[in-house]
């Protein structure tokens, strides 16, 4: 999957992306990450990007131009090399468009069930913005997805670029060591992840429970799902909601007090 990240701070972008799996990933092959200077594009002796917002207002407003050049230069990239791919009769999928992703804390929340859809794009545009934000006039020339990454504002869409970058990557077949590690996790099925241990057995007087040092693989399997229930109620119950559970399961999970349950189950005296 190749990400093309248009930014005022390249640097910022690739030291955060360029370590551990994601930079092995890069390194690899499997990914590629061109972190785009929009600077580059600026059509001023000063390379300056940002002016003053008609009406009024705080702050500096990043300029449409510049945004606009850049975005272009990172769709000529796409097209050669999707030429190149093509003549070397690998995809097809020289004519259509890439999304582009403008980072604003205005976006659709990112989610789980977001990066899994974008995981499917082989590339993908990533539009940070700084200061009071982008002339919404290029927004509309060229925007898909408005993204945010939560109810609250940062100084700059990088953070959010890379929080992004690394959680669909992470989904992209090879990326991890084996095609399971990214399976049972948190937001799968709208569940929490089960706790995890490891050695030594006893910790601080705390005992790994029983149950995973029994070999029983069926137990196991009911120990992980129904301590993965109990956490999604103790912690995000909004996600239980939406969350399908077999009859057994609602019954068994709405009949408990979840923090005695958690601790009792833990200690696998069950
Ligand atoms: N004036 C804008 C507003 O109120 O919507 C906020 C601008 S913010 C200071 C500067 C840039 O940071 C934004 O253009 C966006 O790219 C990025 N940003 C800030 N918070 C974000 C968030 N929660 N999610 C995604 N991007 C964010």
């Amino acid at each position: 999957m190749n990400f093309y990240i248009l930014t005022l701070f390249p640097d910022m972008v690739l030291e955060g992306l360029g370590t551990s799996i994601i930079g092995r990933a890069v390194n690899r092959g499997l990914l590629s990450i061109d972190a785009m200077n929009i600077r580059d594009y600026a059509f001023n002796r000063h390379q300056s990007v940002d002016d003053y917002p008609y009406g009024g207002g705080a702050g500096m407003l990043m300029q449409a131009e510049p945004v606009y050049l850049a975005y272009e230069a990172a769709m000529q990239k796409i097209q050669s090399r999707r030429q190149e791919e093509s003549a070397a009769d690998t995809v097809e999928t020289v004519g259509q468009k890439p999304r582009v992703v403008y980072l604003s804390p205005q976006g659709k929340v990112f989610s789980q069930k977001m990066a899994e859809e974008l995981s499917k794009e082989k590339d993908l545009i990533l539009l940070c913005g700084h200061y009071e934000g982008i002339d919404e006039r290029v927004l509309e020339e060229i925007v898909t997805d408005y993204v945010s990454i939560g109810d609250y504002v940062l100084t700059g869409g990088e953070l959010p670029a890379m929080v992004m970058v690394d959680t669909i990557s992470r989904l992209v077949p090879g990326v991890l060591h084996n095609d399971t590690s990214a399976e049972g996790e948190s937001f799968q099925d709208n569940l929490l992840e089960y706790p995890q241990y490891s050695r030594p057995e006893t910790w601080h007087g705390k005992k790994v429970p029983q149950v995973l040092l029994s070999g029983h693989h069926a137990n196991i399997q009911k120990w992980k799902r129904q301590q993965s229930i109990l956490r999604t109620k103790q912690w995000r119950p909004d996600l239980l909601e939406s969350c399908e559970l077999t009859r057994e399961e609602r019954i068994w999970v709405e009949g408990c007090s979840t923090e005695q349950k958690i601790e009792y189950e833990k200690r696998g005296k069950e």
